[in-house]
């Protein structure tokens, strides 16, 4: 983990308590932690980092059957190709990092990626801030993004049929800049950051994948500054009971709270209505990002997210 880091980092067990994190016995390198732990003064909680990658998570990722799913290597090599098919030049490859960081103006200070999965949108949000971190609950992911972070290439075995692989390879343009980027094991629902941390943060099809979306709105506004920041949330809402129970989905019911679609509940969340007190978020702009995942070579997922972009 690089050192500079540090000063964002609060205990995500202690929130709403904001308790720095102190660097404990470590072991470094110029600006990189690479084992060490971080200890919160109010609790008293030790977060570890190994080999570079520091877990800020309360709880492990192991613990559902639903989130285990994403430490699985056929899927971890699905979400490579999503990320990154374009470098290698595939034919079925979509754009869509590339136009969800089109919807981001180049700003000072630091940027987060809530759920950053293989890391790619970090990489390309390098070049619009100054730095940029990525979390996910899942350390696979975590450790692939920092993998491709430091090598900046990767080789990797992707799914053609049943049995059968082939491999697939592809270097980081090098206009990426991956002395701005960093990612960390983190729970999007208790983010280990200070509030007004981040002049931009965004949260790409996460949404319908946590149990808890509602806190983690809630967090991805707080960890932003009250002022000049923008916030990019896009999601398919593909509202799953396997993941979340129905009764905290942000849309996709018939009636209550949050009735209808789930695009409309986010957006009129961020303009404030449910939370008096807040600097409200004026949605800039709407639209949609055709997203896809591929299973295998005959076998893919297209995904219609959704976003917002709002501006405060
Ligand atoms: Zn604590």
């Amino acid at each position: 983990m690089k050192r500079k880091i540090l000063e964002y980092l609060i205990c995500p067990a202690c929130l709403p308590e904001e308790n720095p994190l102190r660097l404990g016995h470590s072991q470094s390198s110029g600006g990189e932690i690479s084992e060490g732990v971080l200890e919160c003064g109010g609790c008293r909680r030790a977060y570890p980092i190994k080999g570079g990658v520091a877990a800020l998570a309360t709880h492990n990722v192991s613990s559902s059957p639903e989130s285990l799913r994403y430490e699985a290597p056929d899927f971890l090599s699905a979400y490579l190709w999503s990320h990154y098919a374009d470098l290698f030049e595939d034919p079925d490859a979509t754009g869509a990092y590339s136009e969800w960081a089109g919807q981001i103006s180049p700003v000072a200070g630091a940027a987060l990626d809530a759920g950053c999965a293989a890391g790619r949108f970090c990489f390309e949000m390098s070049l619009k801030c100054d730095l940029v971190i990525g979390v996910d609950l899942s350390e696979s992911f975590i450790s692939m993004a920092r993998r491709i972070m430091e090598q900046r290439k990767l080789s990797f075995r992707l799914k053609e049929e049943g049995r059968i692989h082939s491999e697939r390879a592809f270097v980081l343009p090098a206009r990426w800049d991956s002395s701005k980027v960093e990612f960390i094991v983190a729970d999007a629902g208790a983010l280990p950051f200070r509030s007004g941390s981040f002049s931009c943060v965004a949260s790409l099809n996460l949404i319908d994948k946590i149990p808890h979306p509602l806190e983690h709105i809630l967090e991805a506004s707080r960890s932003a500054r009250p002022s000049e920041a923008q916030l990019l949330i896009s999601d398919p809402f593909s509202w799953s009971e396997a993941v979340c129970s129905p009764d905290r989905w942000l849309g996709g019911a018939p009636d209550g709270r949050f009735a209808g679609a789930g695009i409309d509940n986010v957006a009129r969340l961020l303009s404030g209505e449910d939370r008096p007190g807040a600097p409200a978020w004026k949605i800039a702009r709407r639209g949609a990002v055709w997203w896809k995942i591929r299973h295998h070579a005959n076998h893919f997922e297209l995904i219609r997210s959704l976003f917002v972009k709002a501006e405060r």
